[in-house]
C-alpha cells in the first residue's frame, strides 16, 4: 500500500516538475524515474542491524549503515538500464556515465559496493573523495557526479528502511522537538524542511537516511541560532509552496516546503528539483546550501 501510494505521489509531482518550463527536462526526467523505481523496490528488504549502538544520539553515523545486498544491486542495474532504456529524454551526459561504468563493471573495473563506502565516508564528514569517486569524477568530467548519484540512488531503500528501523529501536519519536537541526537518526544535516499541520510544524529531511523529523520553529537548521535578527526567509514570484529560509551567522539557507494552503502532497527529493529557481536566488545573494540534495548531486 505504501508503495502505491507513494508512486502516486512521484507521478503527480512528475506531471507538475514537466509542466514547468524552467526546470532541466532531462534532468526531471532522470530524477523522477529513478523515484519510481526506488519506490518499487523497497519490499522484503534484508538489513543488519546487528553492531549498531542504541545509547547514544544521534543513534550511529553513516559510516554504521549497511545496505542489502542484494537489493542495491538488483536497483543499480534497474537504474541504469532504465537511463539507457530512454536516452533521448535523459541527460546525454549521464546516459554517456552509464556506458562507461557497464563497460568496466563486468570486468570488475568498477566496484559500486566500494564507491558506497566511499560515500559513507563523506557523508560521515570525511575524506570528500575517495579512489574511486575521485577516479570516475576525473573519467567522466561533463557529470561528475554520476556515479554518487546512481550508488545513492540504489542504496536509498536499504538506507531509508535503516533509518526507520533504528529510529524505532531506539525510541525516537519524529514528532517530538530534537534539539538542533542534525538527523537524530545518522547526525546528518536536513536537506529540505516542511511545514506541517494547522500551526506550522517544522519537520527536517535528512540529506543522507531521508529520516523526517520535527526540529524547533524558530532556529538555523544548520548551527542551531535562535537569534530573530540572524534568521530570515524569502519567496518568489511563480514558486508557490516553496520558502527559503537563511541564516546571517553560519551564511546557510534551506528551502521549505509548504503545501498547507495547496492542494498537494509533499515528495520532498522531487520538490527539491521542483523549487531549483530557488536554490539560484539563494546562490546570489551569497548563501551556501546546508547540505546536497537526496541524489548527490
Ligand atoms: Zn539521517
Ligand atoms: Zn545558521
Amino acid at each position: 500500500m505504501e508503495t502505491l501510494s507513494q508512486t502516486r505521489i512521484i507521478l503527480s509531482t512528475m506531471e507538475r516538475l514537466d509542466s514547468r518550463e524552467h526546470l532541466p527536462a532531462d534532468l526531471s526526467a532522470l530524477l523522477g524515474k529513478t523515484a519510481l523505481l526506488q519506490a518499487e523496490n523497497t519490499g522484503g528488504l534484508q538489513l543488519d542491524l546487528s553492531g549498531i549502538p542504541l545509547s547514544q544520539v544521534p543513534v550511529c553515523s553513516p559510516l554504521n549503515f549497511s545496505l542489502d545486498m542484494k537489493n542495491f544491486k538488483v536497483l543499480t542495474a534497474r537504474i541504469m538500464e532504465a537511463i539507457l532504456d530512454e536516452r533521448d529524454v535523459m541527460p546525454a551526459s549521464m546516459v554517456d556515465a552509464v556506458v562507461q561504468f557497464q563497460g568496466v563493471v563486468e570486468k570488475k573495473g568498477l566496484s559500486f559496493e566500494q564507491a558506497w563506502n566511499e560515500i559513507q565516508t563523506r557523508f560521515a564528514g570525511g575524506d570528500f573523495s575517495g579512489p574511486v569517486l575521485k577516479k570516475w569524477e576525473e573519467q567522466i568530467p561533463d557529470a561528475p557526479s554520476a556515479l554518487p548519484f546512481l550508488v545513492m540512488a540504489a542504496a536509498a531503500p536499504s538506507i531509508q528502511a535503516a533509518g526507520r528501523a533504528m529510529a524505532e529501536a531506539k525510541g525516537i519519536d519524529p514528532e517530538q522537538i530534537h534539539a538542533g537541526g542534525a538527523c537524530p537518526v545518522c547526525g546528518s544535516p536536513p536537506y529540505m524542511l516542511e511545514l506541517r499541520g494547522k500551526e506550522g510544524q517544522r519537520f527536517a529531511h535528512c540529506s543522507f537516511c531521508r529520516f523526517i523529523y520535527r526540529i524547533r520553529r524558530l532556529a538555523c537548521a544548520c548551527c542551531n541560532i535562535d537569534k530573530a535578527d540572524q534568521l530570515s526567509n524569502f519567496t518568489a514570484e511563480g514558486e508557490s509552496g516553496f520558502q527559503v529560509e537563511t541564516c546571517a551567522e553560519c551564511n546557510t539557507y534551506i528551502k521549505t516546503i509548504d503545501f498547507r494552503e495547496l492542494d498537494r502532497e509533499a515528495f520532498a527529493p522531487l520538490n527539491d528539483l521542483e523549487s531549483l529557481p530557488l536554490d539560484m536566488l539563494a546562490a546570489n545573494y551569497g548563501y551556501k546550501r546546508m547540505a546536497f540534495s537526496a541524489w548527490c548531486i
